[in-house]
């Protein structure tokens, strides 16, 4: 963006009108602004309709509309596309669509947004994490994930509608949201607020790798969004094998964190367990993954692994993650066991890293795949590798 340009989807309408008054328009202008922005999901003011061309030209000048470019798109499966965004510095992310039939029949669309370039968590078995960290997005930035996913159609009653292709949003692309934090807060204020896209806090999960000092100012301050804990081990040793996280906030934190951030914001939490072959698969591990389900009143995903190139880990079998989920139902704990099949939604986006590297020869990402150096002109069908798109969703196709 050409220096000075004020980011838009930040700003309150009292903020626009403020600008707007600033450079000699009437004030009333924001509200049309607004309008033309969250109602009409027009991003870019040339195409504002019934505005004024001088006004038009201000707000192209002033204010940036379109933080992130998109630059490719590429179908993964049956139901999920995938989508390369250009960034201003030459860095690029991904955002993946995934489209899935609900069990009411009708079809259930969730966009999974990621929130950094990189990412700094080193989980052993995820490819985002391969790549090291980069930098964090911007809120416009995650917001403009969003911004090409819009349905119009004229209505019977001959009123124009515009709306997201998508009903729920899950930040669980590349990054770890809550080391990004006022940045992911600002962006889900975007997405939430009634003012702007008007996306009901409930149509939106935050999945975290448990970053335990944060959940525990969350509970505090209060934080409207879902929440899923990438849990992955459920004793310290076999988490700090796979999380680097766990040593820093070990489990009997985590969980005390996650237990006041629940109680505090009376919320349901999900855990969500991706099932390792030989690694976190034990009847033992479930056990204890039971109990702190039930200490923490959370619905557990279990989620077969989804293998990454070069990497030792291996899915657990169906018989195996059968089994474990059996132990889990008759120790009375909520639990979705994915299965594999067709264009269910089964694994994480993590794995586009090591392929993009291979394929594209640079460092990859996830979800938000995002490469310094790459340029946009590299053809689409080096993007977007992952088979499987990502972990944001039942396999009915609903939001975690
Ligand atoms: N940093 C956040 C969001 C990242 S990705 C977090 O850790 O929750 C969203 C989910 O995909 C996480 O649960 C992550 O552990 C999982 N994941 C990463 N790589 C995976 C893979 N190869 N197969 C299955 N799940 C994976």
């Amino acid at each position: 963006m050409p220096a000075g340009r004020i980011p838009f989807y930040a700003l309150s309408r009292e903020e626009l009108a403020s600008e707007l008054a600033a450079a000699g328009f009437e004030k009333f202008r924001a509200k049309q602004v607004f309008d033309c922005v969250y109602s009409k999901k027009i991003f870019a003011p040339k195409a504002f309709p019934a505005l004024p061309a001088k006004l038009a030209g201000f707000l192209g000048e002033r204010f940036d509309f379109e933080p992130a470019k998109l630059v490719g798109d590429r179908k993964a499966g049956d139901e999920t596309k995938k989508y390369l965004f250009a960034l201003p510095d030459g860095n690029f992310v991904e955002c993946v669509l995934l489209k899935a039939p609900a069990e009411d029949g009708k079809t259930r669309k969730t966009l999974c947004v990621s929130t950094q370039v990189g990412c700094a968590c080193g989980c052993r078995f995820c490819a985002s994490a391969m790549r090291g960290f980069v930098r964090n997005l911007t809120a416009g930035e995650i917001v403009a994930q969003a911004l090409p996913f819009v349905e119009r159609k004229i209505l019977t009653s001959g009123r124009a509608e515009a709306k997201f292709e998508f009903e729920n949003i899950v930040v669980m692309g590349m990054g770890e949201p809550l080391a990004n934090f006022d940045n992911l807060s600002a962006a889900l204020a975007v997405f939430n607020s009634p003012e702007k896209f008007g996306f009901g806090a409930r149509r939106i999960t935050v999945s975290t790798c448990g970053i335990a000092d944060r959940l525990e100012k969350l509970a505090e301050t209060g934080f409207p969004y879902r929440l899923a804990i990438s849990l992955h081990g459920a004793t310290d040793e076999v988490r700090s094998q796979i999380m680097p996280i766990n040593k820093k906030y070990p489990l009997a934190r985590l969980v005390a964190a996650a237990k006041k951030f629940s109680e505090k914001c009376g919320r349901m939490i999900t855990l969500e367990y991706i099932m390792i072959e030989n690694v976190n698969d034990s009847f033992a591990q479930a056990r204890e993954l039971a109990k702190i389900a039930r200490t923490l009143h959370a619905h557990v995903n279990l989620i077969p692994y989804n293998r990454v190139e070069s990497l030792p880990w291996r899915r657990s079998d169906a018989a195996r993650r059968a089994a474990f989920a059996k132990i889990l139902a008759e120790k009375g704990v909520s639990h979705t066991l994915r299965r594999e099949k067709g264009s269910e939604i089964d694994a994480a986006c993590g794995q586009l890293a090591l392929k993009r590297k291979l394929e594209a020869g640079a460092g990859g990402g996830a979800c938000g795949s995002a490469e310094a150096g790459e340029t946009a002109k590299i053809p689409p069908e080096t993007f977007f590798n992952c088979e499987k798109p990502c972990a944001g969703q039942s396999e009915n196709g609903e939001q975690l």
